[in-house]
């Protein structure tokens, strides 16, 4: 639903010729992925400044579930919109210790005696660990490190009619260990945060994100899309860049390609 930094694309006050692009597809607001399953699941990742627009454009009727990366202002302070999404019922929310804390401080009102009826999302708050199940699906938290931030990515595992397909979302990341590597070996798509060409603190640069699909060295991983993309590159530019960069490290088996806001992947 959304593929841009923290600052989303086009930046405030940034004249830049990828804040100025006239393809829709430089236009990034901030990262957020909607996920769909067979048996009628309905999945959110992260709940940013955009996320009422994102829900709107995405045709949004309900969901389950929200998964958390990390309590960073770009990926949660969209939380209140979850108002209209669980009037019928409460929607559930997961991630890590610090992420479920995070919502109890930022969020404080929602639990205040004084505000009363609808002016407040509904939200069952679960602090997680380790896989769980959610009626069809698998879901495991993938522990990555953002600069010295302990946080999530996300696997979703479905045996679906015709097969056993398992794909993740990773985004602000600047490490992954082996452990958690390992948990990658049975994706077929990777979404992965790739914040530009040149290096950066608490996230992956592209050669940095292309190395990491290199680690995950695996032939069922044939699709790979970057996501929380900078305004230093248009998304044709970053598609010929890693054909490039795949094709010098004799990776022809795998794609990968620059999100771009209201793009739909079939696993
Ligand atoms: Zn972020
Ligand atoms: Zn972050």
């Amino acid at each position: 639903m959304g593929s841009g930094t923290s600052n989303g694309v086009p930046v405030i006050g940034c004249g830049c010729p990828v804040c100025a692009s006239a393809d829709e597809r430089d236009k990034r607001m901030r990262s957020s992925l909607y996920i769909k399953g067979e048996g009628g699941e309905r999945i959110v990742v992260d709940t940013g400044p955009e996320f009422r627009l994102q829900a709107l454009r995405a045709g949004i009727k309900y969901i389950d579930l929200v998964l958390l990366t990390h309590s960073h202002a770009d990926h949660l302070h969209g939380l209140d919109d979850l108002r209209q999404l669980s009037r019928i019922r409460p929607v559930k929310i997961y991630g890590n210790e610090q992420s479920i804390n995070d919502i109890r401080e930022r969020f404080a009102y929602i639990w205040r005696k004084t505000q009363k009826g609808g002016g407040k999302p509904r939200i069952d708050l679960h602090t997680v660990n380790d896989t769980f199940s959610f009626q069809n699906l698998v879901i495991t938290p993938i522990p990555v490190k953002h600069g010295n931030l302990d946080i999530f990515g996300w696997k979703i595992s479905e045996n679906t009619a015709a097969a056993h397909v398992e794909a993740a979302y990773i985004t602000d990341c600047s490490f992954i260990g082996d452990a958690p590597l390992a948990l990658l070996k049975n994706i077929s798509c990777l979404v992965l945060g790739a914040l530009r060409v040149s290096r950066h603190e608490t996230h992956f640069s592209f050669d940095e994100a292309l190395e990491t699909v290199k680690r995950i060295g695996s032939p069922a991983l044939t699709r790979g899309f970057f996501t929380h993309i900078a305004d230093e590159h248009f998304y044709t530019e970053i598609n010929e860049y890693c054909a490039r960069w795949l094709t010098k490290n004799d990776m022809r088996q795998v794609t990968i390609q620059s999100a771009y806001d209201g793009l739909e992947i079939s696993i």
